[in-house]
Order: structure tokens, then sequence, then C-alpha cells
């Protein structure tokens, strides 16, 4: 199947290399300034495994990233580590992950499988983005049957909704996000149907050595082949999308009006 039958086929999925400031639709030119991408996760391993590629990407092309880890992920811990211990190398981890792609990373720090869905942690979230006004939210689709994940996707939908409202008085003014996007992730993968694929290529071996410096990705701690499964994942979206490696994310159906005057 060529390119023209591919995009017949897909219909509106929209292939990128980055996320544009303005409009992810219109970043097919070379002269949009790409924007400020914020990434939030439940934990560190869903941050890097299934966002840090798409986060790589804006940063290499100039724009911006932070992560929010919302949890250290340290009741993963293998038998052998104390959580506590094991929380902490989860944190050392993700700070050299996020530097190797320069990225700013915020710890909340709330215990791992007990991350709450509630006003404290929105607010914490809306605070997070607020301080630093990313243009792009990136964060777990709501169809996961992991509980810190479905927690992660309300508190974020809150967060955003709250960062952007002049009337809910906090010690930053507000900020509103443009675009919102659901990662893959094997574990939120109940009615996920990606729309827009991201070419990874110029990110993908740093990316890789990046999610290398967990034990989960190397499987040490369980039994899921994280490394196998998303760098296939990344290959096989790159097959349908026409670059070698790539992510492929869900925008939020909220985002996905288009006026025009034709067709
Ligand atoms: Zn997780």
């Amino acid at each position: 199947m060529n390119r023209r039958s591919f995009a017949q086929s897909v219909g509106s999925a929209v292939a990128l290399s980055a996320f544009a400031r303005s409009s992810a639709r219109e970043q097919t030119s070379s002269t949009a300034t790409p924007g400020r991408m914020m990434a939030i996760a439940a934990h560190p391993g869903d941050g890097f495994f299934t966002m840090g590629a798409a986060l790589g990407q804006q940063i290499e092309l100039r724009g911006s990233g932070a992560l929010v880890c919302l949890s250290m992920g340290e009741k993963g811990a293998p038998r052998d580590i104390p959580a506590k211990q094991y929380g902490e190398l989860q944190r050392t981890a993700t700070q050299k992950a996020a530097h190797m792609l320069g990225a700013e990373v915020i710890f909340l720090s709330y215990p791992d499988a007990e991350i709450p869905f509630n006003e404290e942690s929105a607010l914490r979230v809306c605070d997070a983005i607020r301080e630093h006004k990313p243009d792009i939210v990136l964060t777990h689709w709501s169809g996961s049957w992991h509980k810190d994940h479905q927690n992660c996707h309300l508190v974020v939908r809150d967060a955003v909704f709250y960062a952007g409202l002049e009337t809910v008085a906090r010690s930053r003014p507000a900020h509103s996000v443009s675009k919102i996007f659901y990662a893959e992730n094997w574990e939120d993968a109940s009615s996920f149907v990606p729309d827009t694929y991201i070419d990874i290529e110029a990110v993908y071996e740093k990316w890789l050595q990046a999610c290398d410096l967990y034990p989960m990705w190397r499987g040490q701690t369980g039994f899921f082949r994280y490394n196998d499964y998303y760098s296939s994942l990344s290959v096989m979206r790159g097959c349908l999308s026409g670059f070698r490696h790539a992510v492929a994310l869900m925008s939020d159906p909220g985002q996905r009006m288009q006026r025009s005057h034709s067709l």
C-alpha cells in the first residue's frame, strides 16, 4: 500500500514531526514553532516508555518539555528491594532519564497505587501547569485497568480545566492548554484509537537509552517485556505512518472539531 492509499485508509490521522504551538494539524510547515509540552504520568515508567519519545522529540525540535510524575511507582519493586529504596532508585533513574532528553521533571510523590482523584491533587497539577505553561499536555487515556492511570487521567482533565479558569485563584495566573493528547500504553488500551503519529527518529536511540535506566524496562521487576513491547510498537507505528519509528497518540475528542468554508 503506498502513502496515498494509506492516507485514504486512515482518514483523518495526521503524521507529525512535532506539535506546533498553534495547531497540530498545521504542522506540515517546517517554519511552525514547536510548542511546550508537559507529560503527566502516574508512574515514571509510563512517563518515559509511553510519553518520553514524544516529549524528547518536542525538545529536539527546539520546543520544551517537562514531565510530572504523580508517584514514584515504588510498589512495583522486585522482591529483593524494599519499596522505599526502590522509589529512590526510580527517582534517580527519572532524573537521569529526564536529563538525557533535556526535560524538566516534577515529582508530586503521591503513594504508588494510592494516587488520589480529588480537589487537592487536581489543584497541585493545576499549579504545575500554571508554572510551566505548556501548550500541549500528554497523559494517560481513560481506558485503563490501572486505578492510578484512571485517576491520573481524571486529575489531569480537572487540572487543565482549573488552570485555564481565571476565577480559580492560585499563586500564579491562569494558563490555557491548547491541546491534550493521550499516550499509547499497554495498560490503557481499552477503546484507545490513535489519530496522531509522531516521527521519533531523531530521538529514538536517546529514548531507548533513557528507558534502559529502569529495571522494569529490562524485565527485572515482572513478567511484562516492556523493552520488546515499546520498541516493537515504535516500529509498527512507524510502518503505519511512513516513518522509521513513531509513536501514536490519541487526541482529545473535544479538540477534533474543524472549521472550514469548504472541504
Ligand atoms: Zn503505570
